[in-house]
This record gives structure tokens, C-alpha cells and sequence, in this order.
């Protein structure tokens, strides 16, 4: 039977709303350097054409044009990444992490794998950490924010809570550091959102990338996804597990925790 439900989702502030009837496309995982600065570790959307796609709260939506060939749409007021479409084709990529619930689509395969982040396989066990030169490079798609950083990253943590799905897209990855070192090149277009936790979110309101988070602490942590390889990461933890979506499994065989 044919599947005409509809299924709605949004950017994690609620300034932007959508909905889409099914069938809703099985999920991509795109490891591209423009996904990965977008969601600050890897994007993965489902498609659904553009007679079965609209918006339904449009109060933050931004769209940024990432190639020739499609333009990117995010939330700019907290910087959830949540659509991509192709100029051409009569249809919307929209964020997996972005839909309300755990609609039926599955995680069915992975593109761009050779740009993939070197902390990190789009599939198994990460690779053994790189020898990054001293300092890090990050940026983000615009040109607007980039900065500097010590190397190496170190241990990456990936989180699949609620709040780390809607912003990213999927999930995120980040590293802890220290926020005092960072050497700013450029922030013209950086903006921050307070989360609902007391945190605070910086990513670029001209491209959407997320670029760090600051929790409620003082703890500081940059998106993997933004700094450029060879990084000196390696994933070695998965939190927040319990609130996962349903599309994707964890195949790496690193330590998962259901919370923080
Ligand atoms: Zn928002
Ligand atoms: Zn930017
Ligand atoms: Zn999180």
C-alpha cells in the first residue's frame, strides 16, 4: 500500500516548520565537504518532490545558494540545516534529523565517501587519528566565520540527542578544546543561539554551518565536521544514544551511553 501520510518536522527554535506527504524516499548520507561544514559532521536527508513538500512556518528560513547547482536552506535563527535542492529537478532534500518522530524511511547508503572527515568512516571503526600540523583550520561554506585552533582535535564525541538531530541535520560531532585559543581569521556573519539547556550555539547566519557549542559550564566544543584534515581526531564515543533516530544504526563498535 502505497504510504500518503503526512509527516512534519522543523529547525530546533520552531521559526521554521514543513511538512511532506509520503512516500518519502529512503535516507542518503552525503559526506561532501559542503554537508559536512553544513552540519558540522555529515548531512543525511530524504527527498520528497516538491508537490508533496512545503513550509509551513517560514519565519526563519534562509536560503543560501552552495554551488551552481542547488541552494541550501537553513534556520537563521538557530542555524538547523534542514534543506537542499537541486536547481533543475522538481524536488526538496530535507534533514533526516529534522522530522518529528521517526518517520518509516531507513538509512540506505552513503555518497561522496571520499571527502569524508578523517576522524571518522562513513562506515565501521574510524581509521586510526592523523598528524595534523599544529594548527587547525576551520571555516565555514561562506567564507564569513573561519578560525584557527590547536591541534589535534583529539577525541571526538558524537551526540544523537534531540537538539544535536534538529541542528545538524542527523547527528553531531565535536571535540572539546579550549575556547580562549581560538584565532579568529573572520566573523563577520557569525551568530549564536541560546538552547533551551543554557547553552549557546555558534554557527554562520550567512551559510548555516554550525561551528561550535558552548554549554550552560563554560565547556566548549568545536564541530568536527568545520576543521579541515588531516585533524588528528579519532570518533571514540557515541552519547545521548537513547534519543537516536530510528533510520540509522551505529555500526562502529565504539562505547555508546543512553545520556551525557
Ligand atoms: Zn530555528
Ligand atoms: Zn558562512
Ligand atoms: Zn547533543
Amino acid at each position: 500500500m502505497t504510504d500518503t501520510s503526512p509527516y512534519s518536522g522543523g529547525c530546533h527554535c520552531g521559526a521554521v516548520a514543513f511538512t511532506a506527504t509520503g512516500p518519502l524516499r529512503d535516507v542518503l548520507a552525503c559526506h561532501c565537504g559542503q554537508c559536512r561544514r553544513t552540519s558540522g559532521h555529515y548531512w543525511a536527508a530524504t527527498s520528497v518532490p516538491l508537490d508533496r513538500f512545503s513550509v509551513t512556518r517560514d519565519d526563519g528560513l534562509v536560503w543560501y545558494r552552495s554551488s551552481t547547482t542547488a541552494t541550501r536552506g537553513f534556520c537563521r535563527r538557530c542555524g538547523a540545516s534542514l534543506f537542499w535542492k537541486p536547481e533543475g529537478e522538481e524536488r526538496m532534500a530535507i534533514a533526516a534529523g529534522a522530522f518529528d518522530g521517526d518517520p518509516p524511511f531507513q538509512l540506505a547508503g552513503h555518497i561522496f565517501t571520499g571527502d569524508a572527515g578523517d576522524y571518522y568512516a562513513p562506515e565501521g571503526p574510524p581509521p586510526a587519528a592523523s598528524t595534523p600540523p599544529g594548527t587547525l583550520q576551520a571555516a565555514c561554506l561562506c567564507g564569513g566565520c573561519a578560525f584557527e585552533l590547536p591541534a589535534p582535535a583529539g577525541e571526538v564525541t558524537a551526540c544523537h540527542c534531540h537538539q544535536c538531530r534538529r541542528l545538524s541535520g542527523h547527528y553531531s560531532a565535536s571535540f572539546d578544546t579550549d575556547e580562549a585559543a581560538l584565532v579568529w581569521r573572520a566573523r563577520r556573519t557569525l551568530a549564536a543561539y541560546r538552547t533551551p539547556g543554557g547553552g549557546t550555539r555558534g554557527f554562520c547566519d550567512g551559510c548555516g554551518a554550525s561551528l561550535w557549542f558552548r554549554a550552560a559550564d563554560g565547556a566548549f566544543s568545536v564541530e568536527a565536521g568545520v576543521v579541515s584534515a588531516p585533524t588528528g581526531g579519532r570518533l571514540a564515543a557515541h552519547i545521548f544514544t537513547a534519543e537516536k533516530g530510528a533510520y540509522y544504526h551505529i555500526d562502529d563498535g565504539l562505547p555508546r551511553s543512553p545520556g551525557a
